[in-house]
């Protein structure tokens, strides 16, 4: 390499000295005779002017430069004429005059333009992404995530963590989604799995004494990919011993509190503010409540006792609920709208969705009055309480679902996310709270058994044990949740550090006795040899970077992600074998789609 950078291009500052810079040929423009180079690195951009007259030798190279070329500029630094000054570039009030250039390497016409990358089609940006991360905002992502990784590890390095790395090359493990495999070419027909996250690793971490572990984990899960989910993902992995939920939830909030300042700004409310699963699905009709949306779903079926109207009355003496929501502004919805609104609603398991449409009668100040098909079936002063209760105004529309507590929930937390969209409700960002108090278990219809809501080393609150056997829906988990502007960005659990416990809990989701020692039996084999009591976390770094680059996909802030249909434009991964590969894994592919 002939001419060795002396600064950065964005760095580019006092004139009157000389600088070699190095980078990316960002643009040209000739302007009669004056050719004007864009000289771009990852610090930014800044301009070499060449005049033909004082350096015909420089502009003879230079005139041949094109997009994307790699050179470097040996010149002096001087400042602009005051009408060439560029105030929104950090260098624009210089340039450079160059007295020796130096090209490393051509290009070829790149396949999309850099500046107007966000408008290709993203394949084409991943077959190219060595292309597409030279694109500033981009680069701009990856140092974000550099910096949050950098804060999280200082953070943790001062709490006395430390940082060990688990395997890749695992068993099965039971998060419940699909594994990827790995042949086992030792052990004809066995399989590895890579690890949905090192959950049973740090576990046995804990037994091994370490008390104080975390990890930047890789975790792989085999899934039909979801808008923004991939296949591979990153998360920050915690887990401490002899610790209650308390002093994992402080460390975590103080650790993300940190590392948001650290690598965006971001400051986060202190301290986060609590709410059990139970209030939360309540008042927002979700387990991550989106505090940015100011709307809460009531209780109205007091108010509407005794009613004659039986899309409400059967609900509650089925032991049911009636619950409302108001939506301001809902007054001006199409009948078209709600029409569409309560299919919505069947959809997803309402029996019917109640509205009223709120306006006033007589002069604009007079007294609330009701449009709706049902208002004629409600008495004046279930209507006038019904108006009170959710603090309704003309303008407002209130919508009502009637029946089971978990159907009402979803469909009005549903309609919340929805009218938040459609009248723009959502206010301020980084609304971050602690879900607390999950359920242990949830009813699972298609398998026809309990399964763990969290994961089944998750401890039940030991107030709850006696219903493990009997009542196991009511079992509350010491589990929690970080839920930042309606998204889930972390969960964990104190674990089960009880052989006994942790096999009721195997036998709470009928696991037979086989299965268990098959699957489980060298943690249960730990579990018998001291364990602590101990607890941890998981917070997921690809949505935390997104969030705090304000980024709409995780694969912008991912270096090499997946497409949705979990491949690699760029290295055309998954990718056919060698038969010969195949025969030492004793495995034979059915057919090889191209
Ligand atoms: N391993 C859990 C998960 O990945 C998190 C935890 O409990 O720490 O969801």
């Amino acid at each position: 390499m002939g001419l060795r950078r002396t600064v950065w291009c964005g760095e580019v500052q006092a004139s009157g000295v000389e600088v070699t810079v190095a980078g990316w040929v960002d643009a040209t423009r000739d302007h009669g005779g004056l050719l004007f180079v864009d000289v771009r690195d990852r610090s930014g951009v800044v301009q070499v002017v060449v005049d033909p007259g004082a350096a015909p030798e420089v502009w003879e190279q230079a005139r041949q430069w094109r997009g994307e070329w790699t050179v470097a500029v040996r010149g002096l630094v001087r400042e602009r004429s005051a009408a060439n000054v560029n105030p929104k570039l950090a260098t624009g009030a210089v340039e450079i005059v160059p007295a020796e250039v130096a090209v490393y390497g051509r290009a070829r016409p790149l396949p999309f333009q850099l500046d107007g990358a966000a408008a290709v089609e993203e394949t084409t940006r991943l077959r190219y992404r060595y292309l597409d991360l030279r694109r500033p905002d981009l680069q701009a992502n990856l140092r974000m995530r550099h910096r949050f990784t950098a804060a999280v590890r200082a953070h943790l390095d001062a709490a006395g963590f430390v940082e060990i790395e688990t395997p890749t090359l695992t068993r099965s493990t039971p998060e419940g989604a699909r594994d990827y495999l790995v042949p086992a070419r030792m052990a004809p027909g066995r399989f590895f799995a890579l690890p949905q996250s090192p959950q049973l690793y740090k576990q046995l971490l804990m037994i091994a004494g370490l008390e104080r572990y975390y990890q930047i984990a890789r975790c792989w899960r085999d899934e039909d990919l979801r808008a923004d989910r991939q296949p591979e993902f990153t998360q920050v992995d915690i887990e401490l011993s002899f610790v209650e939920a308390e002093d994992v939830m402080a460390l975590a909030e103080g650790l993300v509190r940190e590392a948001c300042r650290a690598a965006a700004g971001v400051e986060l409310q202190a301290p986060l503010p609590r709410m059990t699963y139970g209030e939360a699905m309540v008042r927002f009709g979700s387990d991550r409540p989106d505090l940015r949306v100011p709307l809460e779903i009531v209780e109205v079926g007091a108010d509407l006792s005794g009613t004659a109207f039986q899309g409400f009355a059967q609900p509650l003496a089925a032991g049911g609920v009636v619950r409302a929501l108001r939506v301001p502004g809902g007054a001006a919805l199409t009948r078209r709208e709600l029409d569409a609104l309560t299919a919505e609603a069947r959809n997803r398991g309402a029996a019917g969705l109640a509205w009223f449409l709120l306006g006033t009668e007589g002069e604009p100040a007079g007294p609330v009055a009701m449009r709706s098909p049902i208002a004629k079936f409600l008495a004046p002063e279930q209507r006038a309480a019904l108006v009170e209760r959710t603090g309704g105004a003309a303008g407002d529309a209130l919508f009502l679902v009637a029946g089971p507590a978990p159907v009402a929930a979803t469909v009005l937390g549903w309609l919340r996310l929805w009218a938040a969209d459609r009248f723009e409700l959502r206010r301020g960002a980084w609304r971050a709270l602690w879900v607390t108090d999950f359920p242990l278990l949830e009813w699972d219809a298609d398998a026809g058994r309990f399964v763990a809501v969290h994961h089944p080393f998750t401890a039940p609150h030991p107030d709850d044990l006696a219903l493990l056997a009997g009542e196991p829906a009511r079992v509350r988990a010491l589990a929690y949740d970080l839920v930042v502007d309606g998204t889930e960005v972390g969960g964990g659990s104190i674990r089960i550090h009880d052989r006994e416990v942790q096999s009721r809990l195997f036998a709470a989701l009928r696991l037979s006795p086989e299965e268990t020692a098959d699957k489980f039996g060298f943690l249960l084999e730990a579990l018998s040899y001291g364990a602590p009591p101990h607890g941890g976390i998981a917070l997921g770094l690809d949505r935390l970077v997104m969030m705090l680059a304000g980024a709409d996909s995780l694969r912008d802030v991912i270096a090499f992600p997946k497409t949705a249909q979990a491949g690699d434009p760029l290295t055309g991964a998954p990718a056919a074998v060698a038969e010969r590969q195949l025969r030492e894994l004793h495995l034979r592919a059915d057919a090889v789609r191209t």
